[in-house]
């Protein structure tokens, strides 16, 4: 008889044996449907022919061996593998998570077979001057321009009608159906369309990252923003294309993805590409992930779920902006995609690029000690750095956040009719409102937190958990008619700045404006075409985009980040206001940046004017050297969830105990309440852990989260975040 022993989604940390006559090596990676209790259970085989853990009589069959769809390959469930246990997690719970949802279910939709593509006419149709009025079939010809193809998922997304237009245009004879390939073959033929020529830096940069083609090689690529990082991702693409591989490129958001797919296609407008992202509807999802698997997908596009997806012919990974904190999951299985990429580099022997302006201290310090190879492009490529100043304030004295010197300097930029942005990272009308008769705040009673003021909707709302009420006439305590608004969000600036620029076009870009599907997209048309003076945003601003008629970027309320009992509060708020600076100026005209700041001695404020990230890195690495913080130690955290708080604190207690008996040379902290303490009516607490090796770390944990397993069923529910990043 032969056994098989699979990985299912279950919230232990073990395998389970089946027997499977007809099983052979071949199917280790393949998925199965078992019996599981009294229901039956999609798994996935990870060895053939184990010794059954239990006695052969009381194994029980698979019920179906599911051969109709590629398999894991040993390489991809090495990294499965590796991530399990690292982060401290349950195979079989990886495993069925690294599968697009349709497959985690029996019957998958087959493979969608046509596709769509541009024939010679077409081409020449598409490639002339403007010869057909229909909006749709206009959109679709320029869609199907940059792609080899598109498929039928595709072009539903081009429009609702597509569909009619795509048949009108197979009628005349501008696009023909063809089947999808099956493989690599139409992939390999790589058309590169023409790059600028490289900046010495951006050339160097270059060819020590494509010199490691085929072996394994970290780089950090550190660039300034607008230094022209994206080039050498798509020279080191271009390369490992042409060697007949894959490239996997991780980014952080999907605001971000559409512009850089764009670019991506019209650099390789001969290559399939592929997007993974969560934005992405489940069917799409699951036709992606199969081009990727087959190799008819060169390039990848995706966020940090894009880790794991089978890559058979993969040659480069890239990771931009890879101190973003999305790379982490820091709920379930708590990986870092980041890292995990330089693992997977590790094992299949390939180069992988961190690119960023303000590198992670931990990667940064990984590149100091030479583990990665330091790339740096100090310059902007046809820019000067911008002029970043400080406004000194007092709250107290503000109209409404913003400061005279701050108001006179957008009415310059409207009088020159260039654009400004102001940031401010928090939406809504105001963080909170308040009884200034007895001291009464609005707050969410599922959470410790404040309930925001959204005034068009007359609304307070948790940004947390949801909850959602309206606004009270009166104070709930004392009953006093005048509540005040406290603070500023978004919304209020953008109606301070309407009430001071009357004449100004005004957008405000923020969760609430871009929920909609297309409406970011829409926005930065406007941008891009001057119908907007000035733009109020939050974070989502920060990131990548290029707004060529950006002339001064104003910033409001970054104090409140500064004094934060996060030890990685001042990297991180480096780090997007190096972002949100790096938007302004970045053609032809050098930029201006305006913080407004109650601290403008504070050396964050120093080292951010004077543009030395190298100067602040070691400022809080010395810190952190001191205080042994990561990357100098290694940590892990212990949550635990409740529906009272000391049942979450006891159970933390417990564990702390059971972690002295187990090792000396792990430290173990005190049980404290979460962050925020309270949320959705759950009462949150963490035990922190640390070490300075992480191997010992990684030991320890392996056997303390044993000894929680069996511990008697506690009221309180518990997970491990390895490495995390937020405490
Ligand atoms: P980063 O990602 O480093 O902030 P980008 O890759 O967005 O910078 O590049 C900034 C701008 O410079 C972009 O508009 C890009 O097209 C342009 N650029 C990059 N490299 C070159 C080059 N070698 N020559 C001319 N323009 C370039
Ligand atoms: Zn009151
Ligand atoms: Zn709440």
């Amino acid at each position: 008889m032969t056994y098989v022993r699979v990985g299912l989604d279950v919230p232990v940390n073990q395998l389970f044996d089946y027997s499977a006559p007809d099983a052979t090596i071949e199917d280790v990676g393949r998925r199965v449907v078992v019996p599981f209790g009294k229901r039956s259970a999609i798994g996935v085989i990870v060895e053939v022919d184990a010794k059954p853990a239990v006695e052969a009589a009381r194994v029980k069959p698979v019920l179906a061996l599911l051969r109709d769809e590629p398999r894991f390959s040993s390489d991809d469930l090495r990294l499965l593998k590796f991530a399990a246990q690292y982060y401290q997690y349950p195979l079989g719970r990886a495993l069925v998570a690294a599968l697009p949802t349709r497959l985690r279910h029996e019957a998958a939709p087959p493979p969608s077979q046509r596709v769509y593509a541009l024939t010679a006419a077409g081409h020449a149709a598409a490639n002339g001057p403007p010869s057909v009025r229909a909006p749709v079939r206009l959109r679709l010809l320029t869609a199907l321009r940059g792609r080899p193809y598109l498929t039928a998922l595709e072009v539903n997304q081009v429009a609702p009608s597509a569909r009619a237009a795509l048949n009108a245009l197979i009628a005349c004879g501008w696009v023909e159906a063809r089947n999808a390939p099956e493989s690599a073959a139409q992939g390999l033929a790589t058309s590169v369309s023409a790059a600028p020529v490289l900046t010495s830096s951006q050339a160097a940069a270059l060819e020590a990252i494509s010199a490691k083609l085929g072996r394994y090689g970290a780089f950090l690529l550190h660039g300034v923003t607008g230094s022209g990082k994206t080039e050498v991702y798509l020279g080191a693409a271009a390369r490992a294309l042409q060697h007949g591989r894959q490239v996997l490129i991780l980014v952080p958001e999907i605001a971000l993805t559409p512009q850089l797919e764009a670019l991506v296609q019209a650099r390789f407008p001969g290559t399939v590409l592929a997007r993974l992202h969560s934005g992405l509807g489940e069917r799409e999802r699951l036709e992606n992930w199969r081009t990727a698997q087959s190799g008819a997908a060169r390039i990848v596009l995706g966020t940090r779920l894009a880790i794991f997806v089978p890559l058979p012919q993969l040659g480069l990974i890239v990771v931009d902006e890879e101190h973003d904190t999305s790379f982490k999951q820091t709920e379930g299985f708590c990986y870092c995609a980041r890292d995990l990429a330089v693992v997977r580099a590790s094992q299949r022997a390939l180069p992988v690029v961190l690119g960023s302006a303000t590198p992670a201290l931990e990667t940064y310090h990984n590149a100091q000690t030479g583990r990665y190879t330091l790339l740096e492009l100090p310059q902007r490529v046809n820019a000067r750095p911008p002029a970043i100043a400080l406004i000194p304030v007092n709250r107290a004295a503000l109209d409404e956040g913003l400061a005279p010197p701050l108001l006179a300097a957008v009415a310059a930029r409207l009088e020159q009719r260039e654009q400004t942005l102001i940031f401010i990272n928090r939406r809504g009308y105001a963080p909170v409102i308040m009884c200034h008769a007895c001291g009464w705040l609005s707050g969410c009673h599922r959470c410790s937190a404040q309930l925001v003021l959204h005034l068009a909707a007359r609304e307070l709302r948790c940004h947390h958990c949801g909850h959602c009420t309206g606004v009270p006439e009166a104070c709930p305590a004392c009953g006093n008619p005048a509540l005040a608004p406290v603070g500023q969000g978004t919304q209020r600036i953008e109606a301070a700045l309407a009430r001071h620029f009357p004449q100004a076009r005004i957008l405000r870009i923020d969760r609430d404006t871009t929920r909609r599907r297309q409406a970011w997209a829409g926005m930065r048309r406007r941008i891009q075409a001057r119908e907007v003076d000035v733009l109020v945003g939050t974070q989502m601003l920060a990131k990548g985009h290029d707004f060529p008629h950006l002339g001064l970027v104003g910033i409001l309320n970054a104090d409140g980040l500064l004094y934060s009992a996060d030890f990685r509060a001042s990297e991180r708020l480096f780090a997007l206001l190096t972002q949100v600076a790096g938007r302004a100026g970045r053609a032809n005209a050098p930029g201006e940046v305006l913080i407004q700041t109650e601290f403008p001695a504070h050396p964050l404020y120093t080292a951010l004017c004077s543009g030395s990230f190298a100067q602040f890195a070691h400022t809080l690495l010395t810190e952190r050297r001191a205080a042994r913080f990561p990357p100098y130690t290694h940590q892990a955290l212990l949550r635990a969830q409740a529906t009272r708080l000391e049942a979450a604190l006891a159970f933390l207690e417990s564990a702390k105990r059971i972690g002295l008996e187990l090792s000396k040379s792990v430290e173990l902290y005190d049980p404290v309440p979460a962050a925020i303490a309270r949320l959705a009516g759950r009462e949150r607490a963490q035990l922190l852990v640390q070490c300075a090796s992480r191997r010992v770390l990684q030991a320890f944990l392996e056997a303390w989260r044993a000894r929680l397993a069996v511990g008697r069923a506690s009221v309180a529910r518990w997970a491990l975040d390895v490495d995390p990043i937020e405490l």
